[in-house]
Order: structure tokens, then sequence, then C-alpha cells
């Protein structure tokens, strides 16, 4: 019997659902996966919590904790705070809640994708940047020691979870290097050279580094590497950093890649994935009908691409693949893209094109 895969979708706000009707309707229209998807819509985001007062019921994060996987477009508004002045981020609750501990920001600029890099002719990037995602700088947001003439936050670093997150970056490398992808090389970006937490951070990497004598190991400091990721972006394979270090170089990489509108991402448990684009809820064009739909699209090919690993289903892998192919083949011609890509398609049409790429 043909195997249903139970997918929690949070629509969010802004462009989200602009962005995740027709990620759906592609991801339906897909054939040869040997699966079937039913998508169950999830209330949760600023808008929710608006109407509500609760920004992601507890029914919804059971839910999405009990599904196969979980795709997410975009949360939280400017204009809806907490009444502490603080966005509504529930997308940062799953990742905590769920111990979403690694999230995955592949960088990959294919020929003819457009790049404010000065790359050689043909010349192409693939790189992963993988972000802690449940402590580092973000571990007091829920509790800042803000005072009348000075403001406080807690950076922590865990041996438990940085032991995770190194064992799972190292495994990462391994695949690339055994499909091709990269030369099996991993990259600890941190800042040891001024923070005590950071030696410790360090410290662990090169433990868990002992254990993949087969990759190699090294380590860059932060600033350097934002640097590096424009002047040298193909001297990286894997690198692995803290999740506010993260957070920002994950948005240098997006503009590498050409927009924001191209950058996808997974965020990886021990049980549980949420795949959602590197962007916001884009207020400035929701409404619109111009939101890039293909960051989300590529994060559903990430989405294949786990539950291909997870299920041992290889037609899934194959479907990751060709989704990605597609979108790379239509961001080289370029034929019907959204105005960020300098067309004037609308989200649906650009989304509809990759649909039809795959048919
Ligand atoms: P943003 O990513 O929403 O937008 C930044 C810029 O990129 C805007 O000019 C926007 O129009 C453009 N952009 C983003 N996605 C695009 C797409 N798919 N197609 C075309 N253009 C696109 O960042 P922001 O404006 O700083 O944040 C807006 C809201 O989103 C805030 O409330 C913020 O907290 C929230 N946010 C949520 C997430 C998330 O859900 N993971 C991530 C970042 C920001």
């Amino acid at each position: 019997m043909t195997k249903t895969f139970e997918i929690a979708i949070f629509q969010g706000d802004g462009i989200g659902p602009e962005i995740m009707a027709p990620t759906l309707a592609v991801l339906e229209s897909m054939s040869g996966l040997d699966c079937a998807f039913s998508f169950k819509d999830l209330p949760a985001g600023a808008e929710h919590y608006a109407r509500t007062g609760d920004a992601l019921p507890e029914a919804s994060m059971q839910a999405a904790e009990a599904a196969d996987a979980i795709l997410l477009s975009a949360m939280g508004m400017p204009s809806i705070r907490y009444p502490n002045g603080q966005e509504i981020a529930p997308q940062l609750d799953l990742r905590e809640r769920m111990g979403l501990f690694a999230g995955v920001r592949p960088v990959r600029i294919a020929k003819g994708q457009p790049t404010p890099l000065k790359l050689d002719h043909g010349q192409e990037v693939d790189f992963v940047l993988v972000r802690e995602s449940t402590e580092g700088l973000f571990h007091s947001r829920k509790s800042p020691d803000v005072r009348a003439n000075e403001a406080y936050e807690t950076m922590k670093i865990t041996r438990e979870t940085s032991e995770k997150l190194f064992r799972f970056t190292f495994e990462l490398a391994r695949q690339r290097k055994a499909a091709g992808r990269g030369p099996g090389r991993v990259t600890c970006v941190d800042k040891a050279n001024v923070l005590g937490a950071f030696v410790f951070f360090r410290e662990v990497f090169d433990g868990v580094a002992q254990d993949y004598p087969d990759l190699n190991a090294d380590h860059t400091y932060v600033d350097a590497t934002a640097l590096w990721m424009v002047e040298k972006p193909e001297s990286f394979d894997v690198m692995v950093t803290e999740n506010m270090f993260g957070d920002i170089l994950s948005d240098l990489g997006a503009g590498l890649m050409g927009g924001l509108g191209l950058a996808p991402s997974a965020d990886i448990g021990a049980q549980n994935a949420v795949f959602q684009p590197c962007h916001g809820s884009a207020p400035d064009i929701a409404g619109k009908g111009m939101a890039n739909p293909f960051a989300m699209i590529l994060s559903a090919a990430m989405m294949l691409d786990w539950l291909a690993i997870q299920h041992d289903h290889a037609p899934l892998a194959a479907g990751g693949t060709a989704l990605r192919e597609a979108v790379e083949a239509e961001i080289a011609q370029r034929t019907c893209v959204t105005p960020d890509l300098g067309g004037t398609a609308t989200t649906d049409e650009a989304a509809a094109a990759i649909a039809a790429r795959l048919t």
C-alpha cells in the first residue's frame, strides 16, 4: 500500500500563505514519488496572536510533533509584538521545544545564477552552513536582563548539544564527500580569540573531530569568515557555528545566492524537522503576489531529501533532486521568475513554471 506522509503546515504571516499554497501544489503535482502527502494546516503566528492572544497553540505544537515533517513559511510581523516589545516568533519556540539543534543552510550558486560575487566563468559555489539553533546567544531571549541603564544577554553553549551538532555536521560532510559535492572538510566558526565560551565550543569540536579521521577539521573566526564567504567562498565545504553567528552568516549566504528568495533551510533534531525558507514574512511585499516562492520550494526539496533518509525511500531522494534541479534550471534561464530576480511573473506563475519543468 502506498505510504502517506503526514506533513504539518504552518502558513505563517505576510507572504507566508502566498508562497506555501503554490509550493504544496508543486509537491502534489510530482509523480514517481511512490508515496502520498497529507497536509495539515496548523494555526500559529503573529496574526494568530493578534486574533487570539496565543502565538503557538499547544494543539498545533503537539500536531506538529506527531507529523512526519513540518513545512513552515515565515512568521512574525514587526507591527505585532508582545507587551514587552519583543516580536512573535513561534518558529524559535518550535526549534527549542523539539530540540531542532541543527539549522542547515545550503549556499549554492549554480552556473547562470545571479550573484553579487565575481566568479570565474562557469564557477559554482556549493557549501553548507550549519547553525546551532537551540542555545547560544538566543538562550536568554525570553528573560533578557534589561535594567534602566544597562542590558545583559547570556550565551549558553553546552557540551551535550555541541557534540550532537558537531557529529551531525561531520556526518553531513561525509555524505557530501561520498556524493562528490565536497572535499570532506568541516570548519568551526567561532570567536575563540575573545570569548571563553567559544574556547569551550572549539575544544568540544576538536574532540568530536577525532572520531572522523577521514575528514579535515579546521577553525576560522567569524569576522574573517564573513570576509572569506565573499572573497573565497569556494574554500568552504561544511561550516558549523553558534546560533547568533549562524543567523547573521545565513543572510550573508542568502545574499551571495542572489537574495533571500532563493535561500532554503532545514532545522533538524533527533525526531523532528522543520523546513522553511531563510527569509521572513516580507511585509513590504505581502499581498502583492510578487514574493519569490523558490526558497520555499527548495525547502520542500530538502524535506523530500530528509524523508528519504528517515524512511529509506529512494524515490523521495530522486524527487528532492529533481525539484532542486528544476528550480536551478529556472533560475539560470529566468523565463518565468518574480521581480526580485528581474522578472515579471507572479508567485503562482513562478511556482507553476517549476511544476511544468517536472512533467
Ligand atoms: P524579510 O526576510 O521578511 O525581508 C527582508 C527583505 O527581503 C524584504 O525587502 C523582503 O521584501 C525581501 N524578501 C524576503 N523574502 C522574499 C521573497 N520570498 N521574495 C522576494 N523578496 C523577499 O526580513 P524582515 O523584513 O527583517 O522581517 C519581516 C518579518 O519576518 C519580521 O517580523 C521578522 O521578525 C520575521 N522573520 C521571520 C523569520 C522566520 O519566520 N523564520 C525569519 C526572519 C524574519
